[in-house]
């Protein structure tokens, strides 16, 4: 074969994806309402009452909003419930479902079959088994908190959350959300804190309404994760050694055509993906995820999926199974899903705008301005609570985004910068300002931009004028918050545990300042408004409705004193200040600070590793495609000057001299490896801990930025058919 063979696969995987031919699903044409389907494969209340007692159905009920305790008699009857229903829809298997800190869920199976002393098969399925899993642990991240030896870790059945039936094409497994604790207690998954926050901030919440005279039994939070995602051929995909291992590029020239043009934000949805899509949405819908809008996104082939939001809780399980549905339905239909948060250079990154609301039993919006003044005052207080949590503790919401993708997003022209800071909106920005005037306004003034500071008065507020900033990190947007520097890739758990944190530490304040005022003899709206103009003024500095993506905002903001933490090691490091181990213990998320403290080597740890990859992957892309490649054509080069040179005694100049300008492209960048070679030595020499992780945001990445601009310039310069990896163009404008 000749060394043209090289871009065979290439050309031959462009072909295939323009090809395929679309796959259909079972049960596409018997569907009939979203509402038949919706949650059919959950053991959901409706499913439960056909064989429980009402009486236990509310008892779950009722675990699912204030937790507590589930009896083993209890268990009992629903593990014996479960089994019934599961099994008559085909089920064999059953496993707790959980969230270890990695970036995937975890489950190991279990058959409900048993064999009984005379060798006949039984179905088995008992309170205790639902209850409590021991699967071996040893191997799952703990950041040192359980040496091998110790390796009890086990699960415990999330009451609150419904199991399900997840189904592949030979059979079905009961599925049962789940914590993972340690033998000794700690948390060593993203679920447990976060159901501890959800808690710790309904309570702060009740106590601020019934300080207000405003009864509610609890406060639920409501999220809602905008998801967003590339899909590229599954053929391209599979050639590209960077995307399969470490899920981006780690080279790659940009192509001529990007996301200059606008033209695929929002314009019709590719045939392809919106068939996987759909067939993702129908098994979601079964799952009783509310999957609500689609659409393109920026970047060529990069596109987004929001649910209708849910109880937070539910929201971080049911984003984690449209990332695992999404991946499983992809790969049916010849397709790839890449989460990761910068998968192509100089296109739009992918995030995950997480919505963000509190609302009461009723389930009124906590966030939501009403016609009434007693609702008017209720809103300014969880409003001023927001904005309080972002400058009280912007640094744990910095934090709280630190996975290793986004560090190539944050900051750059796509995605919220790295400084935290609150975006209100012109009208209520104004009512803030004049609430901290101290303007009072008369009754004959009806003027829609100011607040009477006895009746709260407060203008409508148009979505369009919330929402028309999208660069900042914390947008107030009608009706609830969107912090928007998630990671495409990061589970939500994190984020919401570490908001609900810093949002109940202001609410305590508050409320500590609203009582004092009120046992001083203030009328209760005074108190109330007192407190509230106090947040405000004590969180000005926070408040910011311009761009934030402008330069100017970045000295403006250091101007103000708000941190700008651009790295995820920079960012880890919040992890271990006292005010943030002191909030964590005194709100009981986690335990004591070496519970914390494991946490932060676990994820300096994966930032470490995660890096090692994309730079051990560079590596061996330059070496064994790129290099060689580069050498092929140097010397087929090298041959057609030597033979004109013999034919007209001389080589012509122009190319003669073209040719030395690329021989020194190709020994530059055999320089480059070898300096990235010496690069990763060291990181191995440094461990896996906060020295590495430093040198690595500080010089390696900037190495292999180096290597990886002469590679992409030569991907423009050797002939085509020596060029084995697929291109940008191809990856993107192939579907
Ligand atoms: P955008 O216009 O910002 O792209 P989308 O419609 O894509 O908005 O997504 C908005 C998300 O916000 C949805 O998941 C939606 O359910 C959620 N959302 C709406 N209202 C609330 C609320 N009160 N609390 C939390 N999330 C909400
Ligand atoms: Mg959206």
């Amino acid at each position: 074969m000749s060394q043209y063979s090289r871009a065979y696969p290439r050309y031959s995987a462009v072909l295939a994806s323009k090809q395929r031919s679309i796959p259909t699903f079972k049960g596409v044409d018997d569907v009939c309402s979203s509402a038949d389907v919706f949650g059919c494969d959950t053991f959901n209340y409706h499913e439960m009452s056909k064989t429980l007692p009402d009486s236990d159905v509310k008892l779950l009920k009722e675990y699912a909003v204030m937790g507590g305790e589930i009896s083993l008699e209890l268990a009992n009857r629903v593990a014996l419930a479960v089994k019934q229903w599961a099994t008559a829809k085909g089920a064999t298997h059953y496993t707790h479902w959980f969230q270890p800190q990695t970036e995937s869920t975890a489950e190991k199976h279990d058959a409900f079959l048993n064999v009984d002393v005379g060798m006949k098969a039984i179905e088995k399925f008992t309170g205790e088994l639902l209850v409590r899993q021991e699967p071996d642990a040893s191997s799952f991240p703990s950041g040192g908190r359980r040496a091998t030896f110790e390796a009890r870790g086990y699960t415990v059945w999330d009451a609150s959350s419904f199991m399900f039936l997840a189904s592949t094409e030979n059979g079905k497994t009961l599925t049962i959300p789940s914590l993972f604790i340690s033998y000794s207690g700690e948390a060593l998954d993203t679920k447990t804190p976060l159901l501890r926050s959800i808690r710790c901030l309904n309570q702060e919440a009740v106590k601020a309404l019934s300080l207000m005279e405003d009864e509610t039994s609890y406060v639920t939070v409501n999220c809602g994760p905008e998801q967003e995602f590339f899909v590229i051929d599954a053929a391209l995909y599979n050639l590209r050694p960077d995307l399969v291992l470490a899920g981006k590029t780690v080279l790659g020239a940009p192509p001529q055509k990007g996301q200059q043009l606008d033209d695929h934000y929002f314009g019709p949805i590719n045939a392809r993906v919106i068939n996987m899509m759909m067939e993702v949405e129908h098994e979601l819908m079964r799952l009783g995820v509310p999957i609500k809008t689609r659409h393109n996104e920026v970047a060529p082939s990069q596109f987004e999926m929001a649910p209708v939001y849910e109880e937070a809780n539910i929201a971080a399980d049911h984003n984690r199974l449209l990332m695992a549905v999404l991946r499983k339905v992809a790969q049916k239909h010849n397709l790839a899903v890449l989460f990761h948060e910068k998968p192509f250079a100089e296109l739009n990154g992918s995030g995950k705008h997480l919505n963000w609301s509190l609302s009461k039993d009723d389930g009124t919006n906590l966030l939501q301005p009403g016609d009434k003044p007693q609702e008017n005052i209720r809103f300014l207080y969880f409003l001023a609570a927001a904005v309080k949590a972002v400058h009280d503790n912007g640094d744990l919401l910095r934090v709280s985004v630190a996975v290793p993708g986004n560090d190539f997003r944050m900051g750059s022209n796509e995605a919220p910068p790295a400084v935290m800071s609150v975006f209100l909106g012109e009208t209520l920005s104004k009512v803030v300002s004049n609430l901290k005037a101290g303007k009072r306004m008369s009754s004959e003034g009806s003027s829609s931009d100011t607040i009477d500071l006895d009746i709260a008065k407060i203008p409508v507020i148009d979505k369009d004028n919330t929402d028309r900033n999208r660069t900042s990190p914390f947008a107030f947007t009608g009706n609830k918050f969107e912090f928007r520097a998630l990671g495409s890739s990061q589970s939500i758990s994190i984020p919401i545990t570490y908001l609900n944190a810093a949002i109940t530490q202001s609410l305590c304040d508050m409320n500590t300042y609203l009582e004092a005022k009120l046992a001083g003899g203030a009328s209760r709206d005074q108190a109330v408004l007192d407190t509230v103009v106090k947040a405000f003024v004590d969180s000005q500095a926070v408040c910011f409705d311009g761009d934030s993506y402008d330069v100017e905002w970045e000295k403006e903001a250091s101007k103000r004193g708000l941190s700008n933490l651009r790295t995820t090691p920079e960012a880890l490091e919040v992890l271990t200040h006292d005010n943030v181990v002191d909030l964590f213990v005194r709100l009981g998320i986690m335990s004591h600070k070496q519970e914390i403290m494991a946490r932060y080597n676990v994820f300096m740890e994966r930032y470490v590793k995660l890096r090692l990859i994309e730079l051990e992957v560079a590596q061996e892309l330059l070496l064994t495609q790129v290099y060689p490649a580069a050498l092929s054509y140097q010397q087929s080069w090298a041959s057609s000057l030597s033979a004109v040179a013999g034919v007209l005694g001389r080589p012509p100049s122009a190319q003669k001299k073209e040719f030395e300008g690329y021989v020194s492209s190709v020994d530059a960048l055999s320089s480059a490896m070898q300096e990235l070679g010496g690069v990763i030595a060291k990181v191995y020499k440094l461990g896996d801990g906060k020295e590495a992780a430093e040198y690595i945001a500080s010089e390696a990445l900037e190495a292999l930025d180096r290597a990886r601009a002469l590679a992409d310039k030569l991907e423009t310069v050797v002939e085509d058919g020596l060029w084995a990896l697929p291109r940008y163009r191809e990856l993107l404008f192939s579907l």
